[in-house]
């Protein structure tokens, strides 16, 4: 409970650039609300006064992680604390915050398995606080926090 709370209070914190909301029902990517990358990601890079970078340079790769119930990139350039929703149907993304990019995203290979795990978590009205991945967390760890989450412990 208290990394899962510190994890969503970190998030709120950094002020991530929102275009769409945090899911409530069920695991987002970006294009499940509608966007596609670039209609997602020009208005944060205007609202910045930054302008995308030209499209034919990929500097690398990022890792998705899980954050509330949305697949999300925090930047790689070690001074930002610029994060992006993703999808896994464009992966690539680049950052609003200071203009970095562009960059493959990396979904990890058991999306589904830790999609899944998430779902089984309960969900309050303010949201899916609880479904949370972040790069590297075994399944084993997930499964008991999932345990302890629902035994109310
Ligand atoms: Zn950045």
């Amino acid at each position: 409970m208290v990394t899962e709370s510190f994890r969503a209070r970190k998030y709120n914190e950094v002020g991530i650039l929102m275009a769409i909301s945090w899911p409530t029902d069920r695991i987002h990517e970006l294009h499940d609300s509608g966007y596609s990358v670039l209609e997602y990601l020009g208005p944060l890079f205007r609202g910045s006064n930054r302008t995308l970078p030209p499209m034919d340079h990929v500097e690398g790769d990022t890792y998705a992680e899980l954050i509330r119930g949305l697949w999300m990139v925090r930047c790689s350039e070690p001074y930002c604390s610029g994060a992006t929703a993703v999808t896994s149907l464009n992966s690539i993304t680049a950052c609003p915050s200071c203009g970095a990019g562009w960059f493959n995203v990396v979904f990890p290979a058991n999306k589904a398995q830790i999609e899944k795990e998430l779902m089984k978590r309960p969900i309050p009205r303010v949201g899916m606080i609880f479904a949370n991945w972040l790069l590297g967390e075994p399944m084993k760890q997930l499964r008991k926090e999932t345990a302890v989450l629902l035994e109310g412990v």
